[in-house]
């Protein structure tokens, strides 16, 4: 059956009116949300970005970026639970696992039956995930992985990470030092999580971030993704569809603080008028506006793009491409994000502060899209150096 566009619209507003009283009870009580994984399920919106053939619906990326948008306007941590799960999650199994461990997980994923994650970074290797200490062994029948990640979204919820490590007996300046990807069973033997207390996070209460440690688990030979030394290629082509996600759901809640300032602009009246017919409220409304524009153009351009790159797989430019165009729609939609929450929150004045009102929710939320899937300044520094050309790199 063709992918269906309408569809997947109407589904992912159905879940996203549905799920809203939940996520704000949630919020409100300061608890991970319970419903957004059966709910998700109802509506067959685990799998968005998986293909048919493993079970998902097949979305393009127009369509997929789309819906992340939608679900980006439940809030930041609604929408990071969808990146986690599809887009640093079962995108890079699909894209470099082989044709049985595909069958092994993504159709589980697609179902709802099983939650996907991401563990690149560790307590000591974030911007730079080639300090990573995470170890691999071989063994008889697969690997051995040691170490400790960090910071993961939905890292204490997931039933299998896409995890990476170095092989144990390669120091620095060894050729064999090169990063392999695999994918972790969180059942496994060795493997325990932690995750943070809701109210140790300066926003998203509702969603789950976790560590973990593994210590000894065995991976079976069949789930290394790519060929042992591809771990680096596939995190950042992971990386590439991440950054995409958050822009667009960053789209979302610039959306959502403008439907917000418009309706308390018109209903709240200080000095004898609504306060949406004060001129200052109105320069903040157009800033809002030109927020939603600009980011819109952003991520709908990178996702038609990365619709061609996809459908041209040898062509090294258009990936390039791609990659520039991901972070450039990153770095400008998360900081549009902020600045469009910022102004929501003056708009609504005292209420604004209060996270009982939706701007307030989206400022404390969003502010770590600015750091995940790549900070602002490692994001201006890949920008930078495309414009600088080669040899001009602040760092290799
Ligand atoms: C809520 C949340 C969810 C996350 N989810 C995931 C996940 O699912 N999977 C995952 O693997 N990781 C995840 N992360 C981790 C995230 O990707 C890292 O926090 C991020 O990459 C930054 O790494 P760091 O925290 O170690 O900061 P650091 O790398 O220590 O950076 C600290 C500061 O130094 C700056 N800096 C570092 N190097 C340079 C440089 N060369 N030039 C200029 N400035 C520099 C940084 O930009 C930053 O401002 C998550 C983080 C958070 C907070």
């Amino acid at each position: 059956m063709p992918f269906d566009r309408a569809k997947l619209a109407a589904d992912t507003e159905a879940f996203c009116q549905e799920l809203r009283p939940h996520e704000e009870l949630c919020y409100a009580e300061r608890r991970f949300n319970a419903e957004l994984v059966p709910l998700a399920k109802k509506y067959d919106l685990l799998g968005i970005n998986v293909r048919e053939e493993y079970g998902g619906r097949g979305a393009d990326n127009v369509a997929y970026f789309a819906a992340l948008a939608r679900i980006g306007r439940e809030g930041t941590g609604v929408r990071t639970f969808f990146s986690g799960h599809l887009s640093i999650g079962a995108y890079p199994i699909q894209a470099w696992g082989s044709d049985a461990l595909k069958r092994k997980y993504l159709p589980a994923a697609a179902r709802g039956d099983l939650v996907l994650a991401f563990g690149l970074t560790e307590p000591d290797a974030g911007s730079n995930p080639l300090e990573m200490t995470t170890t691999f062994a071989r063994a008889a029948d697969g690997y051995v992985l040691n170490g400790v990640k960090y910071l993961i979204s939905n890292g204490g919820i997931a039933d299998a990470v896409v995890v990476f490590g170095y092989p144990h007996d390669a120091p620095a300046g060894d050729p064999r030092r090169r990063v392999s990807a695999f994918v972790v069973d969180t059942k496994a033997d060795g493997f325990a999580a932690e995750s943070f207390a809701p109210n140790a996070k300066m926003g998203m209460p509702t969603s789950n971030t976790a560590m973990f440690e593994m210590e000894n688990v065995l991976v079976p030979a069949e789930n290394l993704l790519g060929e042992p030394g591809d771990g680096f290629r596939v995190a950042m082509g992971a990386l590439v569809s991440g950054r995409l996600s958050v822009a667009a759901g960053c789209l979302g809640v610039i959306e959502d603080c403008l439907a917000e300032v418009v309706e308390y602009g018109k209903a709240r009246s200080q000095h004898g008028k609504e306060i949406a017919r004060h001129q200052l409220v109105q320069d903040h409304i157009a800033h809002i506006e030109m927020d939603r524009v600009a980011s819109e153009a952003l991520v709908v351009r990178a996702a038609e793009l990365k619709d061609r790159a996809e459908a041209n797989p040898g062509d090294a430019d258009l990936a390039r491409r791609v990659d520039l165009l991901a972070a450039q729609a990153k770095f400008f939609a998360t900081n549009a994000a902020w600045d469009a929450a910022d102004r929501a929150v003056q708009v609504f004045g005292g209420r604004g502060w209060s996270t009982l009102y939706r701007p307030g929710r989206h400022l404390t939320d969003v502010r770590v899209c600015r750091i995940y899937e790549g900070t602002d300044e490692i994001l201006k520094l890949k920008i930078a150096a495309a414009v600088l050309g080669k040899g001009w790199e602040a760092f290799k």
